[in-house]
């Protein structure tokens, strides 16, 4: 696992707004914002969490694996 600390991020779709708030925080450049749907490159993320705190909607949590 390349993730800082084992941290991974977890997206919930049903939560997302789209609004890419986490696109624009993100300095790994992780997060890819398709219309409807957001996928997190794992290998580029650093764990770093700022998508987490951002995001308004709490769609963005932290696990670790
Ligand atoms: S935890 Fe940090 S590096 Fe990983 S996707 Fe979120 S903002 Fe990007
Ligand atoms: S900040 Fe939250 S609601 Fe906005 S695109 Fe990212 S995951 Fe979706």
């Amino acid at each position: 696992m390349k993730e800082k600390k084992g941290v991974v991020v977890t997206y919930d779709r049903m939560r997302c707004d789209f609004c890419g708030a986490c696109v624009g925080v993100c300095p790994a450049d992780a997060i890819v914002l398709w219309e409807a749907d957001l996928e997190i490159d794992r290998e580029k993320c650093t764990g770093c969490l700022r998508c987490v705190y951002v995001c308004p909607y709490r769609a963005l949590s932290a696990t670790t694996d």
